[in-house]
């Protein structure tokens, strides 16, 4: 369903993708984790794009994503592309003018044509679900880390996308605030959202995900089941990562 291709990114003379290839099926859930500056972010940013790869192929239910297109064909098709791909950050990053209602109908508007009606119910439904809904017309700053969050993944997912991106999604927000932001995730997958989850929370990752990828030095050290790889790690580096991380 998403396939990654012999991916290879540098900067400048700076590798920090070589040659990764990886595979995710409809509805599975992948955890990427790895030291600061293996390339986790860098691997996320290139699936749809806002990072070109320097080398490579990123597909996305049968269409690829990074295809070579004269740049006027090439803008219409990524944003096409972009719409299917659903992404979340680590700094929120809502409009700060706009109430959670419009931040989560903007899109859907402008880039769907919906109606305002249809707009609002859309955003009345996308907040309900990840438990925002009593808050819509509130706006970023009068929120918390983990609403803010929350309000994001909303906007995210009111464009109905194929595949969920999550980049340290918690890792901003203080400690109490992490479990109600990990909840809407845990329901995403239950409800068998594809997603692929940079995080640094072990225990998140191998209570919800399917796999398990352990990035170093911009490659892939080792990958399998959650219970293999923090259980029993094949590999030297990831037993010593693991060893620091717990
Ligand atoms: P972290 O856990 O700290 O978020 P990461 O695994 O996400 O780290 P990346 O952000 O992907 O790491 O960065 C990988 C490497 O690429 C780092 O050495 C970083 O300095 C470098 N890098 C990232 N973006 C750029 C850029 N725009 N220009 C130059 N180098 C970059
Ligand atoms: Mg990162």
């Amino acid at each position: 369903f998403v396939q990654i291709r012999h991916a290879q990114k540098s900067f400048g003379t700076l590798e920090v993708l070589k040659d990764i290839s990886l595979n995710v099926a409809r509805g599975q859930i992948v955890a990427i984790i790895g030291p600061s500056g293996s390339g986790k972010s860098t691997l996320l940013r290139a699936i749809n794009d806002l990072d070109a790869l320097t080398g490579g192929e990123v597909w996305l239910d049968g269409v690829q994503v990074n295809k070579k297109l004269p740049h006027r064909q090439y803008e219409k098709h990524i944003n096409e592309m972009r719409q299917q791909i659903g992404m979340v950050f680590q700094h929120f990053n809502l409009f700060p003018h706009m109430t959670a209602r419009e931040n989560v109908t903007m899109a859907p508007k402008m880039l769907k044509g919906l109606t305002a009606e249809e707009a609002d119910a859309l955003a009345e439904e996308q907040l309900d679900k990840v438990g925002m809904l009593e808050r819509i017309d509130y706006y970023p700053s009068q929120l918390s880390g983990g609403q803010k969050q929350r309000v994001a993944i909303a906007r995210a997912l009111a464009m109905k996308p194929k595949l969920m991106l999550f980049d340290e999604a918690t890792s901003a927000l203080d400690p109490e605030l992490v479990g109600e932001v990990n909840q809407v995730m845990k329901k995403l997958a239950e409800e068998h959202m594809t997603m692929i989850i940079v995080t640094h929370e072990m225990d998140f990752a191998a209570s919800v995900c399917d796999r398990v990828l352990f990035m170093d030095q911009g490659v892939v050290v080792e990958e399998g089941p959650p219970e293999q790889v923090f259980g029993n790690p094949q590999k030297d580096r990831t037993r010593a990562f693991l060893r620091k991380e717990l």
